[in-house]
């Protein structure tokens, strides 16, 4: 099956279908980067380019991997040490390298939006690896594939996501990936730490961990996005592990068998303690990292094909 889309831009414009379908494909992967020999030749000849606007450990590397792994040829371009710095502005950067005749452009950039303004001016297809507080369409999927295979299914299972919702891409990728494929989707945070609108997402809003964790199948923990937060929006960091960091005690109000979540890049001791993120039992936050790279090669081979198709028609001409 191929996706409609030329564009990864975010989860809001997949339907259930072309979501299981990229999972199912990266199922597949997983086998692949598990084999001592990883490497396959579906994206061979062709060009990936990672522009990165942001800071991104994770990400990056997980999306370099994924290319690398398929056979394409890959270049990293971080935005610092690019033209960016010398003036040149965002769509300029994206049509030069597109002038390249590149097939892929990944990009990360702090302003929501900036990605899908630059894949209107380009004819590569592009990846939204994180825009702003806007989505993180990978981390998403990459999560929605991690829970599929612990519990199963991911219809009528309790997913509870806890911490800085309002600056959180993560949070909004899977509220609505969660709410398409059937999932009930809670959100626990302080109410500085909460978008207005947060329930017409599609979730529960809760203030507290006691009640918020209840029956809880997933917990998925986030960061406290200070790059984005103009002001205080939490006492200190102290206190608000105090209500809301996981640690024992509060893991014990979700279900005995509640996994554990967190995209990365951790501040233990604020958001999570160590015990409950280091718990091999409960914590999947290492099969994240590894699944990641599988998604992103399901994500970057459904979106060549039609490219592909396209190349073999000229070719035939
Ligand atoms: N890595 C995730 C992101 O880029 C989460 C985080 O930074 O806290 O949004």
């Amino acid at each position: 099956m191929l996706l409609e889309h030329r564009h990864l831009l975010g989860i809001a414009e997949l339907n259930a279908g072309e979501i299981n379908t990229i999972l199912d494909l990266a199922e597949n992967y997983i086998e692949m980067n598990r084999e001592p020999q990883r490497k396959g030749n579906r994206l061979k000849g062709r060009t990936v380019v990672n522009l990165f606007f942001e800071v991104s450990t994770r990400t990056r590397a997980s999306f370099e991997l994924a290319a690398m792994r398929l056979g394409a040829d890959v270049i990293n371009m971080d935005a610092e040490a690019s033209s960016f710095r010398k003036g040149e502005t965002l769509i300029d950067t994206a049509m030069t390298l597109n002038a390249m005749h590149i097939d892929v452009l990944v990009v990360r950039h702090p302003a929501s939006g900036a990605v899908k303004l630059l894949s209107d001016k380009v004819n590569c297809s592009v990846i939204n690896a994180g825009d702003g507080q806007h989505e993180h369409p990978t981390q998403a999927l990459l999560d929605a594939l991690a829970m599929r295979r612990r519990k199963k299914k991911l219809e009528g299972l309790n997913v509870v996501i806890c911490g800085d919702v309002l600056h959180s891409r993560v949070a909004r990728s899977n509220i609505f990936l969660l709410n398409k494929l059937g999932a009930q989707v809670r959100v626990v945070a302080p109410y500085t730490l909460l978008p207005r609108d947060v329930a017409q997402l599609g979730c529960e809003v809760h203030t507290r961990m006691e009640t918020g964790l209840k029956n809880a199948d997933i917990i998925m923990m986030l960061r406290l996005q200070k790059e984005r937060m103009e002001g205080a929006f939490i006492p200190s960091a102290r206190e608000y592990f105090h209500f809301f960091g996981l640690d024992r005690k509060k893991l014990a109000y979700a279900k005995p068998d509640a996994l554990i979540m967190h995209p990365g890049p951790m501040n233990r001791g604020v958001e999570i303690d160590s015990e409950v993120a280091d718990d091999i039992q409960r914590s999947m936050i290492l099969e994240q990292v590894e699944l990641g790279v599988a998604v992103r090669m399901a994500c970057l081979d459904l979106l060549s094909r039609p490219l592909q198709r396209a190349g073999l028609a000229e070719a035939a001409q």
